[in-house]
């Protein structure tokens, strides 16, 4: 297995930080490493007003998916999350999302999100020393890890925990929920060592195209028909997962699969 470090240049960060709060504590016998610092003790309690976004916000959410750093910026942690690139699909995904952009301009301020992947974890947060031990973990847990030829099928409407944004989304084809699940359950171990908070259960594997500020589930479930119209354009959406990566703050590290 290759690992490579890109060294990007963007800070990634999530309004899921925070989650990590909630880290489940596994038993004792199973632990490989002392606690870590949950991210509310890291970062201090999230803020509710709404120019959170403004005071708090360093990068551009828009040089990161849409994501949106709710917190502080604090000199070594690390916001990171794992990931399956769906670069494959890109060009097709990119002409949807202008074109629904645009659909529904009059009703809602629809954003981009611009690193178009899917999720295999949480975003937690991780100390600059921890980085490639943690790194090196998730490496050896993937080592028997096989890729496979994926696609994405039909579009949903996520929210993040807080329901402070929702995400239009291209869903996992149901036909490779199992063979990403064998993939994620490796990675969710390795988060479990770390005693950070492992990935949703029951996961729904997705691509986040679209995120707009708010809770907008039922506005946007009920134009769902017509935006799948405009995606129904689109031939199959391919999703290559042949390597997983794991984004720390501006670095961002490879594992190609079997
Ligand atoms: P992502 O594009 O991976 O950041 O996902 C967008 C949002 O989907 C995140 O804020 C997640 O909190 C949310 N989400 C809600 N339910 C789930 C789920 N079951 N599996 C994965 N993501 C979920």
């Amino acid at each position: 297995m290759a690992l490579v470090d890109y060294g990007g240049s963007s800070s990634s960060a999530s309004e899921d930080e925070e989650s990590a709060e909630n880290t489940q504590a596994p038993t004792l016998s199973i632990l490989k490493r002392p606690a870590l610092p949950t991210a509310a003790a890291l970062l201090g309690p999230k803020k509710q007003k709404p120019d959170e976004f403004e005071d708090d916000v360093i990068d551009d959410p828009s040089l990161h998916g849409g994501r949106i750093r709710s917190f502080k910026h604090e000199r070594g942690n690390w916001a990171t999350y794992v990931y399956v690139p769906a670069d494959a699909c890109s060009d097709q995904l990119e002409e949807f999302q202008a074109e629904a952009i645009s659909h529904l301009a009059l009703e809602l301020e629809l954003q981009a999100n611009d690193s178009l992947h899917l999720s295999l974890s949480r975003t937690v947060v991780l100390q600059y020393h921890q980085i490639d031990e943690f790194s090196r973990s998730l490496q050896q847990a993937l080592n028997s890890s096989t890729g496979f030829a994926a696609s994405l099928q039909g579009l949903r409407i996520y929210t993040n925990e807080e329901r402070t944004r929702t995400f239009i989304a291209a869903p996992l084809d149901a036909a490779f929920v199992e063979k990403m699940t064998a993939i994620l359950q490796p990675i969710d171990q390795v988060m479990l060592d770390y005693r950070l908070q492992q990935f949703y259960v029951p996961a729904s594997f997705h691509v986040s195209l679209l995120w707009c500020v708010g809770d907008q589930e039922k506005l946007l479930n009920s134009k769902l028909k017509e935006l799948q119209e405009l995606l129904e354009d689109q031939d199959t959406l391919s999703l290559a997962v042949n390597e997983v990566h794991l984004k720390c703050g501006n670095k961002d590290f490879t594992y190609l699969l079997k």
